[in-house]
């Protein structure tokens, strides 16, 4: 699992993680939900090593990460995660295939096993017509599923996810939650997710972890936190305010 115990974080003055205590068990679909700019992304980022805390304590899997005294640190590449962002950045000079695949031929598998695999992945993200074009001749949505693609290649065993849906049209969202799911189901992958979609966030998720203004207010189960929500601020983002 991943936990975050007492994490502050601050933009200079700006007290952005105020205590964060936050456990994520293997295997949860775990997402982050709140408004814009209440912290969701930055405990993304303090967990995937993109930033790092100021107080606090970073575990994976048992082991100590990250902690504000800097007494231990571990760097991204060695934390076992894979990250997709809201900006996906692709190689621009490589085509679908070749993105996705690159991590791949990093590990010095087989060719044939690697088309196999990108193939699957591709297919998964309903892609696979688009294997050879380059990302400039994708759309905004197209460029979001090469990303995830190639995220779920290399079958990571935690996947975090920031917005990874945020650029698609409305029919398309709905079918790749579907697919998240059935990756979630079929990988066993843990995956940490960001977004301030609520119905996204209740039809994904194991548990949600509620944010706003830098601290987590409530973490539940969708179920638990639409019937009784803690917090009258849970309860209208969630959309149940009775
Ligand atoms: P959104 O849904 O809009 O992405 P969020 O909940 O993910 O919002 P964060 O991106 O974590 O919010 O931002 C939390 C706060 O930290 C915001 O006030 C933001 O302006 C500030 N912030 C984030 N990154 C930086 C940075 N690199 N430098 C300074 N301030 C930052």
């Amino acid at each position: 699992g991943i936990e975050l115990a007492n994490v502050n974080k601050y933009f200079d003055k700006n007290h952005v993680l105020k205590n964060v205590n936050l456990k994520i068990e293997d295997g949860e679909f775990m997402t982050l939900l709140g408004p814009s700019g209440c912290g969701k992304t930055t405990t993304l980022r303090i967990i995937s090593g993109l930033e790092d805390p100021e107080i606090g304590l970073l575990t994976i899997g048992g082991k100590n990460i990250v902690n504000g005294e800097d007494k231990f640190y571990t760097p991204p590449s060695k934390r076992g995660l894979n990250l997709v962002f809201q900006s996906y950045a692709l190689w621009p000079h490589m085509t679908v295939f070749e993105n996705v695949s690159f991590g791949l031929e990093q590990k010095k598998m087989k060719k044939a096993e690697i088309r196999l695999k990108v193939e699957d992945s591709l297919q998964r993200m309903q892609i696979k017509n688009l294997m050879n074009r380059y990302p400039s001749e994708l759309s905004g949505g197209q460029q979001q599923r090469v990303a995830i693609a190639r995220a779920i290649v290399t079958e990571p065993k935690v996947l975090l996810l920031d917005e990874p849906l945020s650029n698609l049209d409305a029919k398309l969202r709905i079918e790749m939650r579907t697919e998240l799911k059935r990756l979630h189901r079929d990988l066993k992958t843990t995956i940490v997710y960001v977004t301030h979609d609520q119905e996204e966030a209740l039809t994904l998720s194991t548990r949600i972890s509620v944010f706003f203004d830098g601290e987590i207010v409530q973490s539940d189960t969708p179920q638990k936190l639409y019937r009784a929500p803690n917090d009258l601020r849970v309860a209208k983002f969630i959309g149940n305010p009775t």
